[in-house]
C-alpha cells in the first residue's frame, strides 16, 4: 500500500479543506484538483506497465537478433529492446523507465501518461495550496502586533505546518518529474539516461572501446571502420589505443531520440491533445521502435552499444556495481541486474 503518499496527500487536502473552509473561501478549485489527484493516483497505481507477449521471441533472421538479443532468464523469454525485468513486479515491463515506490508499480510503456499526469496534478494542486497558505501566513505576519486574542493558535500551527508538509512534497515531486520529463524529451526512459551516464564516464577508456570493438564484429561480421567525428578532437592516444581518435562522446547518437522534444514527448505520452485526458495513452507497441537517426549512427549497435555485458574476471566496474553520481545502480530503479547482459553465442 502506499501508504505514506497517501496519508500525505490526504494530510494536506484535509487540512487546506479545513482552513479554506474557516476564512470562508471558495473551495470548488481545491476539490476538483483533489478529484483530478486521486484519480490520476488511482490510474497509475492500477493501471498494468505493459508486458511483453507470452511467449515472446524476436525475429532472429535478422540483424543484429540473429548474433546479439536479449533473453530473460527469469521469464524463459525474449526480451523486446528497451525491456527490463523487474526485481519487484517479477515480470519484464516495455519500456521500463523505473519501479515506483510511490505508486508500488512500474512505470513503463502503458503507465508513463498515467504516471506524469500524476506528477502534474499533485504539483498543481500542492503548488495551489502552498500558494494560498503562504499568503495567510503573510498576513499574520502583517497582523503579528495585534492583540493574541484574535489569532487561534491551532490554525497558525495547522497553516505552517500544511505550508511546510506542501513545500516538501513541491520539493520531491518537483525534482522527480524535472527528471522524468526532461529525459522523455530526448526519448529517453530514467533508465537509459543513467546507461547514458555510465558510457559517458566510460567513453575514453580502451576497456569501453574493447567492448564496441568486440560488439561490432559480433553483429556486423567486420571489424569497426574507421570512425568521423563533426567536431575536432585532439586527444594524445597511445599508438596501439582500442578509442578512435576522431570520436567523441558527441558523436553518439542516442537511437530512439527522434531530434525533436515534441515528437519524443508524444512518442512517450500520446497525442498532445491526450496528454492531459485521464485516458490518454501512447500510439506506439512498445516492442518495435525505428532509429530514426539510422544513417548518421556510424556504431550502429543496439542500445546499450557495449551490450550491459559483464566483465566478471576483471577487476572493472560492471553494469550491475555502476553508480552515477547521485549513487544510483541499476539495482534502484528495480532493475533485475542478472538479466540484463545481451545473449550471443559468439560472445566473449
Ligand atoms: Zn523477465
Ligand atoms: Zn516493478
Amino acid at each position: 500500500m502506499a501508504v505514506i503518499p497517501s496519508l500525505i496527500i490526504a494530510s494536506i487536502q484535509i487540512s487546506s479543506h479545513y482552513l479554506f473552509f474557516k476564512d470562508g473561501k471558495d473551495q470548488t478549485t481545491l476539490s476538483i484538483l483533489a478529484v483530478l489527484v486521486w484519480g490520476s493516483y488511482y490510474l497509475a497505481i492500477y493501471t498494468p506497465p505493459g508486458t511483453p507477449p507470452k511467449g515472446y521471441r524476436i525475429d532472429r533472421t535478422v540483424s543484429p537478433q540473429k548474433t546479439w538479443y536479449k533473453y530473460c532468464t527469469k521469464c524463459k523469454q525474449d526480451k523486446p529492446e528497451r525491456t527490463h525485468h523487474c526485481k519487484t513486479c517479477k515480470q519484464c515491463v516495455l519500456r521500463m523507465d523505473h519501479h515506483c515506490p510511490w505508486t508500488m508499480n512500474c512505470v513503463g510503456h502503458e503507465n508513463m501518461p498515467h504516471f506524469i499526469r500524476f506528477l502534474v496534478w499533485v504539483l498543481v494542486a500542492t503548488s495551489y495550496t502552498f500558494w494560498n497558505l503562504s499568503s495567510k501566513l503573510a498576513q499574520y505576519y502583517t497582523n503579528r502586533h495585534l492583540p493574541a486574542y484574535l489569532f487561534n493558535t491551532k490554525d497558525v500551527f495547522l497553516v505552517i505546518a500544511t505550508a511546510l508538509l506542501s513545500f516538501f512534497v513541491l520539493f520531491t515531486i518537483g525534482i522527480l518529474f524535472i527528471r522524468t520529463f526532461f529525459s522523455l524529451t530526448t526519448n529517453e526512459t530514467t533508465i537509459e539516461n543513467w546507461e547514458r551516464e555510465r558510457i559517458q564516464t566510460q567513453f575514453y577508456t580502451e576497456k569501453f572501446w574493447i567492448k564496441i570493438r568486440n560488439n561490432y564484429r559480433i553483429i556486423h561480421g567486420k571489424s569497426l571502420p574507421t570512425l568521423t567525428s563533426w567536431k575536432s578532437n585532439y586527444r594524445e592516444l597511445k599508438p596501439d589505443s582500442n578509442i578512435p581518435p576522431n570520436f567523441s562522446y558527441d558523436d553518439l547518437i542516442f537511437p530512439y531520440d527522434t531530434n525533436s522534444a515534441f515528437q519524443n514527448l508524444c512518442s512517450a505520452l500520446g497525442p498532445v491533445y491526450l496528454w492531459l485526458w485521464p485516458w490518454g495513452r501512447p500510439r506506439e507497441d512498445g516492442i518495435h521502435f525505428t532509429n530514426v537517426n539510422e544513417d548518421e549512427d556510424q556504431l550502429n549497435l543496439p542500445w546499450p552499444p557495449d551490450g550491459s555485458n559483464f566483465e566478471s574476471q576483471s577487476q572493472e566496474q560492471t553494469v550491475s556495481s555502476w553508480s552515477n553520481q547521485l549513487g544510483e545502480t541499476l539495482d534502484d530503479f528495480g532493475v533485475d541486474v542478472s538479466t540484463e547482459p545481451y545473449e550471443s553465442s559468439k560472445y566473449i
